[in-house]
């Protein structure tokens, strides 16, 4: 007898191996990028130099104080994974101090990036030639994250990003169901809490300090979107696409807010507010390594 055909596999959404793991990394983030003294960090730092929290086991030192310690920008950086894989490949003694290395970290981190959104594309129902053609971005990306540090320097993320953005859109434009185009749009401070968002592109959206409180924001495209201080308390973001852990840990939101099952709720959420001050980027900080 025949056995009956078998339902077609879910797609699965790879996306939650895509995250750091600092117990295998070096504290590449904590000593290659520079930042400045500002309202997200309490001090300047050049590049190259370890943070002065940096511990000589490479975690930081106040990591459970990082926001009352005036660190909020170190909250909300994510290298998607791509730290410890760097620290794996290179197989150096000192990882931070290695120019090789300090030249491949913010490829790989943009790359892996980009993974996540593609992973995220792969699990979303597309047809046919749409699926094909993220698969094949997914392909190439993925052999050039398995670079070595000098392939990786030399990989053309710009470009890269641009095509990657060309073919996110059209995924967007797949799964959305016709919402309003919003895209770039300054929306610093808007009370969107009364406005019908659903369907909508938000792909780069000014969302500092917006108040988004008890918001549908399913099938919005927020690839990008600067979320920072965002009001998100009670928003329901479970069905949202091209949200990030960055962008999620530099809003506001509470014990109502629902995300994507790909990410965790932020340890801050349930804390004292975040302010509405404009902080000073810093890489990763606002998201979106996708051309938009
Ligand atoms: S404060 Fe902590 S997380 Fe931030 S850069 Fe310094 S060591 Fe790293």
């Amino acid at each position: 007898m025949t056995p009956p055909a078998s339902p077609a596999a879910a797609p699965v959404d790879r996306r939650r191996e895509l995250r750091a793991d600092c117990s295998a990394c070096a504290g590449l983030c904590c000593v290659l990028p520079a930042f400045a003294a500002s309202a997200d960090f309490a001090i300047d730092k050049p590049a190259g130099r370890a943070c002065v929290h940096l511990t000589t086991d490479a975690r930081c030192g106040i990591h459970a104080d990082l926001r009352q310690r005036g660190f909020p920008g170190c909250t909300v950086f994510d290298c998607f994974g791509a730290g410890q894989r760097l620290v794996q490949v290179a197989a150096v003694e000192r990882p931070a101090a290695d120019p090789g290395v300090a030249a491949a970290f913010p490829v790989l981190r943009q790359l892996h990036e980009l993974l996540w959104y593609l992973a995220e594309s792969a699990a979303l129902p597309l047809p046919a030639p749409l699926r094909a053609d993220v698969a094949a971005l997914t392909g190439r990306t993925e052999r050039l994250a398995a670079g070595d540090p000098a392939e990786l320097a030399a990989v053309d993320a710009a470009a890269l990003r641009a095509e990657a953005g060309q073919l996110l859109g059209r995924v967007s434009a797949a799964v959305r169901p016709g919402g309003r185009d919003r895209r770039d749009a300054d929306l610093i401070g808007a009370d969107l809490r009364r406005t019908d968002l659903r369907g909508s592109s938000l792909r780069g959206a000014y969302l500092i300090g917006a108040d988004l409180r008890g918001a549908d924001l399913t099938a919005v495209d927020l690839l990008g979107a600067d979320l920072r201080a965002a009001d998100l308390r009670g928003a329901d973001l479970s069905g949202a696409l091209f949200l990030t852990r960055p962008q999620v840990a530099a809003a506001r939101g509470d014990g109502a807010t629902r995300l994507p099952a790909a990410l965790d709720r932020p340890a801050h959420w349930t804390a004292a507010p975040v302010t509405a001050r404009r902080p000073r980027r810093r890489p990763g900080g606002r998201g979106g390594a996708a051309g938009r």
